[in-house]
């Protein structure tokens, strides 16, 4: 990879994806937005097993490479990258990125505290391997796409961020790679916690700037719900994720359940006027 991303300065622009795998049309839409605007777009391919909170979990996590080749190969990839677990952290590894900060100790850093040092180590590493002009990610991660932004102004990475929307199943659930082990009940659990988004949306759009009272409706919303329990509900700075009192232009709705086993996470964002990011 690193003899490969050497001869880019010739090649044209280098687009970027990196993703854990068993690709959806989420990942595809990032795929289809570097293919547009850049030359040569690569894909990497790599579970980062720093990213778990459990060896279990990383064991656990779907993979199907078969598949994955196939869609890129039908979206014309140039190159995917595929590194293996020992290539990244081969047994002499010892520096780790780690971000502080509200942004990276709370919320999903709560939940998996390996969250924040996972994503920054690796996203770090495959940025420095891969060095694309631009970098794809999908705001249905909105909290590593705010960690990501603080690494790459830290650490001075010469790489440009695209940030794309969340795609979404038709009953709003967005898609993921774990959407597949959902129970009837825990995808119905998914669609609810974007309901109550869209309720706070409503009354947004009605007027109402006070968060605790938005807070509350998304909380009454997902309280008449038995089958789920709340982890989080937030309104905060996109970037920060530091909690606000009054909603302006660029404030994030989000909010986190679990359903059984499962931790369920979705946001929106409110751009100002009559623009979100859904
Ligand atoms: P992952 O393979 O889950 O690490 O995801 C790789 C990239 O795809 C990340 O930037 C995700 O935010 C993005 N992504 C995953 N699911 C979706 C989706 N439903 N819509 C848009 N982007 C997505």
């Amino acid at each position: 990879m690193t003899e490969t991303a050497r001869g880019w300065l010739t090649g044209g622009s280098v687009g970027f994806i990196p993703t854990m795998g068993y690709l959806h049309e989420g990942h595809m839409s990032l795929v289809q937005a570097a293919k547009r605007e850049c030359e040569i777009c690569v894909v990497s391919i790599f579970v980062n097993p720093l990213r778990f909170a459990t060896d279990a979990l990383f064991a656990a996590y779907p993979r199907d490479l078969t598949h994955d080749l196939q869609l890129l190969s039908d979206a014309n990839v140039d190159i995917v990258f595929i590194p293996r677990v020992e290539d990244i952290f081969p047994p002499q590894f010892a520096t780790y990125v780690v971000p502080s900060g509200t942004l990276a100790t709370r919320l999903e850093a709560n939940y998996n505290p390996n969250y924040s040092r996972g994503i920054s180590t690796v996203v770090t590493k495959l940025l420095q391997l891969v060095r694309p002009d631009v970098a794809y990610f999908g705001q249905k991660d909105l909290q590593q796409v705010a960690i990501v932004h603080q690494i790459v102004r830290d650490l001075n990475i010469d790489v440009n961020l695209h940030i794309l929307p969340v795609v979404r199943e038709a009953n709003g659930l967005p898609l993921s790679n774990r959407n597949s082990a959902l129970t009837v009940t825990q995808r119905q659990c998914g669609v609810a916690l974007y309901r109550s988004l869209l309720a706070a949306k409503a009354l947004i759009e009605h007027g109402e700037r006070r968060t605790s009272i938005i807070k509350q409706l998304i909380q009454d919303q997902l309280a008449s719900i038995p089958s789920l329990a709340i982890d989080y509900i937030n309104i905060c700075h996109p970037d920060t994720f530091i909690e606000v009192d009054e909603v302006v232009p660029r404030t994030t709705l989000i909010a986190a359940i679990n359903t059984r086993t499962t931790h369920l996470v979705d946001s929106i964002t409110w751009l100002g006027n009559d623009h979100w990011q859904l």
